[in-house]
C-alpha cells in the first residue's frame, strides 16, 4: 500500500535525523494516529505502546516525528517519566551543530526561541484558561512566564540587530577562506541520500593522520586526498528534509550557506527512490536561492551529480540511466555502501578542481 510506503520512508528518515545528532535508536515504529488527541496526540491504547517500547528498551528519550503541542508534549513527558522531543526539536538540534557560519547560528538561535517562546505562550494561556483567566499565578508582579517571555523577546530582538550587522559585513567566504586554505568540495543532498557513508568512505579511504586537526575541530569537515590535489576539504552539510516546519526554513537555508565558498559541490542522490526527481528540484531550488545558479541555470559554483545506490536499482533501470550517465562528464554512478564508482568520483573530482584551480586562490601542486 503507498501509504505504508510513505509512512516507511518516513520513519527511515527520521531515523536518519536521530542518528545524526548521536541519538541511539532501540526501536521505532509506526504509529497510525486516525484521530488527534488534543492531550496526547495518540490514544491511550497507543501512549500504553510506547510505554511499554520505552520500559523494554530502557529508552531515554521518545522521538515523535510530527509537531506536538506544547501540552501534548508536556502530558506525554509525564505519562512515559521521559524526555519527549517532536520533528521541530528535532531538527533544531541538528541545525544547532551544523551551523557553521555566524549568520547560520544566530538563525539557528533564533528559531529556537521563537519555538520555545510558542511554547511559553501556549503553555500559559492553558494555564490562564484552566484557572479562570484572572492573572491568578503571578498576583500583581510578573508571572515567570511572563518574565520568560520577556526575556526571548528581548533577546530575539538583539539577535535580528545582529543578524543585520552580520550581513551587512557579510565576510563568508573570507571567513571560510581562513579556516581552510585548501580548495573544498562540499556534499549536499537529501537526508537518507547517503552522504554520511559517502563522506566516511572517502574519508575513511583517504584521510591524511595529520589532518585529523579537524575531526577535533569540527566533525563535518575531513582533509581527503584527490588525484592531482594533494589535499582537499571534504564538507559535509546539513541534509535536505522533507516537509521542513516553515519557521525552520531561513535557519536552514543559512545552515546552508558555507555551500557558497565552496570549490566543487557533489550533489549526492539516492538515485533508486521513486521520488529522486522532485527531490533534485528542490535542491536546485535552494541552490538557486542561495546564488549558486542564476537563472539562466548558470552555475557559479561547479556541481557533480552522484547518482548514490545504484546497487538498489534493477537491471532495467540500471542499463536505462547509465546511458545518461554514460553522456554526462557532470554525472558519476556508484554505491556509497559497496564502494564502486568511488574511483570515478575521485577523479571526477580531482581534474574539476584543477580545471578551476587558475580561477580560484588556493594552489594545486
Ligand atoms: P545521509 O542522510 O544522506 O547522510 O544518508 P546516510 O549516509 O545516513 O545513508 C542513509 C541510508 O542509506 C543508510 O542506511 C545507508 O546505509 C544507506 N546507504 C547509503 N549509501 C548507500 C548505497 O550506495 N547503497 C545502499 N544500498 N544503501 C546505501
Amino acid at each position: 500500500m503507498a501509504y505504508d510506503l510513505d509512512a516507511q520512508s518516513r520513519l527511515s528518515e527520521a531515523e536518519g535525523l536521530a542518528l545524526a545528532i548521536g541519538i541511539t535508536i532501540a526501536e521505532s515504529f509506526v504509529l497510525p494516529v486516525r484521530e488527534v488527541r488534543p492531550n496526547l496526540l495518540f490514544g491511550a491504547g497507543q501512549v500504553d505502546n510506547i510505554a511499554i517500547a520505552c520500559e523494554q528498551n530502557e529508552a531515554e528519550l521518545v522521538v515523535v516525528d510530527g509537531a506536538l503541542t506544547p501540552i501534548q508534549q508536556r502530558n506525554l513527558e509525564d505519562k512515559l517519566s521521559r524526555k519527549v522531543i517532536d520533528r521541530t526539536g528535532l531538527i533544531l538540534e541538528i541545525f544547532g551543530e551544523r551551523a557553521a557560519t555566524a549568520e547560520g547560528r544566530l538563525q539557528v538561535e533564533l528559531a529556537h526561541l521563537d519555538y520555545q517562546q510558542s511554547r511559553l505562550v501556549r503553555s500559559w494561556t492553558h494555564l490562564e484558561r484552566q484557572r479562570g483567566g484572572f492573572g491568578f499565578l503571578g498576583g500583581p508582579g510578573e508571572t515567570q512566564i511572563e518574565a520568560d517571555r520577556r526575556m526571548i523577546r528581548q533577546r530575539m530582538g538583539r539577535l535580528r540587530k545582529e543578524l543585520e550587522q552580520v550581513r551587512k559585513t557579510r565576510g563568508l567566504h573570507r571567513e571560510r577562506r581562513e579556516r581552510a586554505p585548501w580548495p573544498v568540495v562540499a556534499l549536499v543532498g537529501y537526508t537518507n541520500a547517503g552522504k554520511s557513508t559517502l563522506f566516511n568512505y572517502l574519508t575513511g579511504a583517504t584521510v591524511m593522520a595529520e589532518d585529523l586537526l579537524f575531526a577535533t575541530l569540527d566533525p563535518t569537515m575531513r582533509a581527503i586526498a584527490l588525484p592531482g590535489v594533494e589535499k582537499a576539504i571534504l564538507s559535509d552539510t546539513v541534509g535536505f528534509i522533507s516537509d521542513l516546519p516553515t519557521q525552520l526554513v531561513a535557519a536552514f537555508r543559512a545552515t546552508l550557506e558555507e555551500v557558497t565558498s565552496a570549490d566543487v559541490i557533489c550533489h549526492v542522490r539516492d538515485i533508486s527512490n521513486p521520488s529522486t526527481a522532485a527531490q533534485k528540484a528542490q535542491v536546485l531550488d535552494v541552490l538557486r536561492d542561495l546564488g549558486v545558479i542564476d537563472g539562466e541555470g548558470d552555475t557559479s559554483i561547479p556541481i557533480l551529480e552522484v547518482w548514490n545506490k545504484w546497487d538498489l536499482l534493477s537491471v532495467d533501470d540500471a542499463e536505462e540511466l547509465g546511458e545518461q550517465v554514460e553522456a554526462d562528464d557532470d554525472i558519476v554512478a556508484m554505491s556509497a555502501l559497496t564502494g564502486d564508482g568511488v574511483d570515478t568520483l575521485l577523479d571526477r573530482l580531482g581534474s574539476m578542481l584543477t580545471r578551476n584551480a587558475t580561477l580560484r586562490s588556493f594552489e594545486v601542486p
